[in-house]
């Protein structure tokens, strides 16, 4: 059973510190993200937790991821991105282990699990809007492709020992064309993403410069007409009164106020008041006056500020009285009598639907706006916004939004862009608040659909980058396989000499012109391996030959060719032992030539070397066998060593050597005289354990042969092993 090796300590420290590093690094980004438009937000520290899964463990994956999510769990205040984060963290983990590229593996999970999960959870958990949830479900797409390409260009451009020592996926041997497509699409992508933002982020700013402009003037000029509107109507209501005041008939002011109401259609009311608040004159609405009671509106402030104060009156927003429900704004002024002092009011109830009507007009498009009074009820809103008049203007005011110069606000309590408008605010008299208002849905679609239609672009994009880098990638690789298979194939082909096939249409010049250069060399190489085999074998043979020569002139003589005294000397004994083993005798003579120096003297060195010549081929035609041996010993002194010999035979072949030599010319004078020599030869022949050592066997055979000169010389003498000699005459 194989125990796996846990790794060293220090090891785990660097990968736990690694995980939380990155994690928390995650974390940071992710409290960060960055806005997009409408409520889309960029979210890239999941970088980091892709880094962690493409090298380390799936336990510090997790803890990295934990980190990150929960950063963003803090800002979004969502506890589902645990669960589509969290697999995600999980799936690229696994891929990564099976050797995917961390960019094929997100792409995969956020098509395949990513997206459909968060669309699943969008339906269960919020209440979206259908056409909003798709661009939701794409932007988490889009965004987890965007940390991915950023993922792997910082993989891509990490240095290789930066996780070495800690690293726990697996290296993934790959081939260039895998290489080459990763490459470009992780650049494509991450360009067209960051350009696409970049544009995106242009056309929203621009936008809004636009909408900030055309804000501005709308407020402008309904200020404009809203004063003018307050102004006319403040003066006529004040004229009014100067006209009661001098003297006009109170009989005829009931004519009066109908003239002066028909003349002046913005008011929805008109009345006059005596100083005790009886309405003396209305318009319209006669009826009225006739009742028993009357209508008293003493208590109005519209009444008693004007008696009071002797001053024109504007009201805040007033719900009506007597003549409807309708809200209305009551405008007063006082009718003076004799001696400065206040006799009644005029009072015009101000028709809010006339403020509409300016506020209405189309040409403004999609241009809303809201007016409140000093209590913060709405004086009157565009109907578009489906706000009731008289009720307080609530909204939430949602941002700022920086460099336009708008700020968003949010009038339909819902968290999502549809209640949203851009607006502008300005302050008007005595407190009233004029809101002009542009719904910002529009923009957002637009952004969306340019979002959507962008996305589908990069998916196109991408698999038109595959298809062309994998075209591209042919160029190379398709002749270099084709290279290495017929280079391969070609080691064991019947004709190793003759040249390739051509290389595969459509491959690159370069390619070409190496295949060709390689082709060559391969021929030119297999040609010298061939010719250098050749000279091999020849050198081989010429070399056994030389060595055999070498060493069989190492062990003959030059001028004689019998063998020489070396040897003879290492030959001695391994006669001796074979005769040792065979049981046989063994014979060593000594060979030397009578008066050989007074040959010498008389035909010189040439005639000499010829004797010794001719007397070697004598002594090999009587002792020939393939055991016997002749060796020079010195000058004209030769050694006979003959195993397996049988004494009596030894001693007659000897002796019948010595009669030839004899009688045999060995050689002729200069002037063509035969010549004739003599030998005298001194023999042992005894068993072979009469002594291991060769120099007793040749001192026997030395003195046996001083016998034989000493004894008149041409003769042979035998030695004795009792060490006694004599000639073989006498013994024979
Ligand atoms: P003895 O009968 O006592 O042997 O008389 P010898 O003259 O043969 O003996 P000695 O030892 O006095 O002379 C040997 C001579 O052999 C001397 C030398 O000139 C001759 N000799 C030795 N080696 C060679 C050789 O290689 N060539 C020739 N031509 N002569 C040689
Ligand atoms: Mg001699
Ligand atoms: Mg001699």
């Amino acid at each position: 059973m194989g125990k796996r090796g846990r790794a060293p300590y220090r090891i785990l420290v660097g990968r736990f510190a690694t995980a939380t590093l990155l994690g928390a690094l995650g974390f940071w980004i992710n409290c960060h993200p960055i806005p997009l438009f409408s409520n889309i937000e960029l979210v890239l520290g999941n970088t980091l937790i892709l880094l962690c899964a493409s090298r380390l463990g799936l336990a510090y994956t997790l803890w990295c991821a934990a980190l990150a999510i929960s950063g963003l769990a803090m800002t979004w205040g969502n506890f589902y991105i645990y669960l589509t984060y969290g697999l995600e963290a999980l799936v690229v983990w696994q891929l990564r282990r099976r050797g995917w590229y961390l960019l094929y593996a997100d792409f995969f999970y956020w098509c395949l699990i990513g997206m459909p999960l968060t669309a699943l959870l969008i339906q269960q958990f919020f209440t979206i809007p259908t056409d909003y949830q798709l661009v939701t479900v794409v932007k988490q797409g889009f965004n987890g492709l965007l940390y991915t390409a950023l993922a792997s260009l910082i993989s891509l451009l990490l240095p290789a020992g930066w996780f070495r020592r800690i690293r726990q996926q697996p290296h993934v041997t790959r081939n260039f064309r895998e290489k080459l497509v990763h490459a470009v699409l992780v650049m494509l992508s991450l360009v067209f993403m960051v350009s696409m933002l970049v544009a995106s982020r242009n056309m929203v700013v621009t936008h809004q410069q636009l909408l900030a402009s055309n804000l501005h003037e709308r407020s402008a000029h309904l200020v404009h007409e809203y004063h003018r509107y307050l102004d006319y109507h403040q003066r006529v209501v004040s004229l009014a009164g100067q006209w009661f005041s001098n003297g006009i008939a109170p009989s005829q002011w009931q004519a009066r106020l109908n003239q002066l109401h028909r003349q002046n259609a913005g008011f929805l009311t008109m009345l006059v008041a005596d100083e005790a608040g009886q309405v003396i004159a209305a318009s319209p609405g006669q009826h009225l006056l006739d009742g028993t009671s009357g209508l008293n509106v003493a208590d109005r402030h519209y009444f008693t500020v004007p008696m009071n104060e002797h001053r024109p009156y504007l009201s805040d927003l007033l719900q009506g009285r007597g003549f409807g429900q309708d809200p209305i704004i009551a405008i007063s002024a006082p009718i003076m009598g004799p001696g400065h002092r206040p006799i009644g009011i005029v009072e015009g109830s101000l028709d809010l639907a006339g403020i509409a009507a300016e506020n209405d007009q189309s040409h403004w498009g999609d241009v809303t706006t809201v007016l409140t009074d000093a209590t913060g009820r709405i004086v009157f809103a565009s109907e578009g916004l489906r706000l009731n008049t008289l009720a307080r203007f609530e909204y939430q005011e949602l941002k700022q939004i920086e460099g336009s110069g708008l700020a968003l606000l949010n009038i339909h309590s819902t968290s999502l862009s549809v209640g949203e408008y851009f607006y502008h605010q300005v302050a008007l008299d005595q407190g009233w608040q004029l809101y002009v208002l542009l719904p910002y849905r529009p923009m957002a679609e637009r952004m969306e659909s340019y979002f959507l239609v962008s996305t589908a672009l990069l998916v196109v994009g991408m698999l038109l980058a595959v298809l062309l880098t994998r075209q591209i990638s042919a160029y190379l690789t398709a002749p270099l396989e084709f290279l290495a298979e017929k280079l391969t194939l070609s080691q064991g082909s019947e004709d190793p000499l003759s040249r390739l096939p051509a290389l595969p249409r459509g491959s690159a010049s370069e390619i070409r012109t190496l295949f060709d250069e390689l082709d060559t060399n391969r021929i030119a190489l297999k040609a010298y391996q061939d010719s250098l085999e050749q000279l091999v074998t020849t050198r081989t043979a010429q070399l056994e030959a030389a060595n055999q020569k070498l060493a069989q002139q190492a062990h003959r003589d030059g001028l004689t060719g019998a063998y020489n005294r070396r040897y003879f000397d290492l030959s001695f004994e391994v006669a001796r032992q074979h005769c040792v083993r065979s049981g046989s005798h063994l014979a060593l003579a000594l060979i030397d030539i009578d008066h050989f120096k007074s040959i010498n003297d008389s035909h010189g060195h040439l005639v000499g070397d010829d004797c010794l010549k001719n007397l070697v081929s004598l002594i090999h035609r009587y002792f020939g066998r393939k055991l016997d041996l002749l060796a020079r010993y010195g000058g004209e002194e030769f050694v006979l060593l003959l195993p397996q010999s049988d004494a009596d035979e030894v001693l007659r072949r000897l002796e019948s050597l010595r009669r030839t030599v004899a009688q045999s010319a060995v050689s002729e004078s200069a002037d063509g005289e035969p010549l004739y020599i003599t030998i005298s030869i001194g023999v042992l022949v005894t068993h072979p354990q009469y002594s291991s050592q060769q120099s007793d066997w040749l001192m026997a055979a030395d003195s046996a042969l001083y016998q034989a000169k000493s004894g008149g010389r041409n003769r042979l003498c035998r030695a004795e092993t009792s060490d006694q000699s004599q000639p073989i005459q006498d013994i024979v």
